[in-house]
């Protein structure tokens, strides 16, 4: 439930309504706005008597809430998230964030070149994966530990913030000190242990929609996190299972565009593990900006040829500079 306070609501006015609120044992809390202040309920099982708020000074209104999801949403929250990953590094301010880099790191000497050349490129962000949730228990799995420690040097060496996919609780320290963001992946987005562990850091975290995922689910699984207390959520539309298999999944551009109207968390697009090859990753890309996305995260390699992990659908330096421009 929400509580819309008049714009010339006094603070004690608002004192007053929070106090009730906490005396009916639910949690209220208070949303400053650009015109007014709204005060949020949570832990309400069934609808609170409207009437008893309504009577207290300096309410305007009250909105019920009646999705399953509440702090992920529009109405409790108007105004977009911004979640700053370092200076002028801000999902949700308006300018596209780009994320670029490797599916998996694969050496250090791979992964600075990377770097270097996404940054020159315009990128604001290098991802990489160093523990490879794969398919396949026989293909290449990630250089671990030793991968997070590549990425951390090449991050202070080629100055740029990093990102990078954790799968188990057993890495939560590593990837607080290595890692700018943390990723969650498709694979993982309902592991709830995991990603209230992971949110209990502190630090950003980049969800990415299960690939079967209803966009209900993916808003609860968010839920989960801000629940938890950390607010650093940004959303990522990475393509979901149709009936359709001539490409690898359908970048789900309907969701991303409700995502925008339904919640104020910031959302990407990831074109490379919708389209499953690079020849679709530009057009893909560019229609995600054109619905609203708020950045992209794109596999770029230095020999998609040789690379260890979805080379088929990274793009070279040349396509990646060919999108930048596009952009
Ligand atoms: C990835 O980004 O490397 C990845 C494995 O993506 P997803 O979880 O979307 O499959
Ligand atoms: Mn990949």
């Amino acid at each position: 439930m929400l509580i819309v306070m008049k714009n010339d609501a006094t603070e004690a006015q608002i004192q007053n309504v929070v106090d009730a609120i906490e005396k009916l044992s639910l949690t209220a809390e208070k949303l400053p706005g650009a015109q007014r202040t709204a005060i949020g309920v949570t832990g309400n099982k069934e609808f609170v008597d409207q009437g008893r708020i309504m009577n207290y000074s300096g309410v305007k209104e009250i909105i019920h809430v009646t999705k399953k999801y509440k702090l992920v949403s529009r109405e409790y929250q108007q105004e977009d998230t911004l979640v700053e990953i370092a200076e002028g590094v801000v999902f949700g301010g308006g300018q596209p964030v780009v994320i670029a880099g490797p599916c998996a790191i694969e050496s250090y000497e791979q992964l600075l070149e990377i770097a270097k050349n996404i940054k020159e490129l315009g990128a604001d962000m290098l991802r990489g994966g160093a523990y490879k949730p794969r398919t396949s228990p026989y293909s290449f799995q990630g250089l671990e530990e030793e991968g997070l420690k590549i990425m951390k040097k090449v991050s202070e060496e080629a100055s740029i913030p990093v990102i990078s996919e954790i799968t188990s609780t057993d890495d939560l320290e590593l990837f607080s000190e290595y890692v700018d963001m943390i990723q969650i992946g498709s694979r993982n987005m309902q592991n709830f242990d995991l990603i209230q562990k992971v949110a209990a850091l502190g630090k950003p975290i980049l969800l990415k929609r299960g690939m079967s995922s209803t966009m209900e689910e993916f808003l609860l699984a968010a839920e989960y996190i801000l629940k938890q207390g950390n607010p650093n959520v940004v959303l990522c539309e990475r393509g979901i299972r149709t009936f359709e298999t001539s490409t690898r999944n359908i970048l789900d551009l309907n969701t991303l565009a409700l995502i925008k109207i339904e919640s104020h968390l910031p959302i990407i697009a990831d074109p490379s593990h919708s389209a499953g090859r690079y020849d679709l990753v530009i057009p893909l890309a560019k229609a995600s900006i054109a619905c609203g996305a708020d950045g992209l995260i794109v596999e770029v390699h230095n020999n998609p040829k040789e690379a260890l992990c979805d080379g088929a659908q990274s793009l070279n330096f040349d396509s990646f500079k060919s999108l930048m421009n596009q952009l």
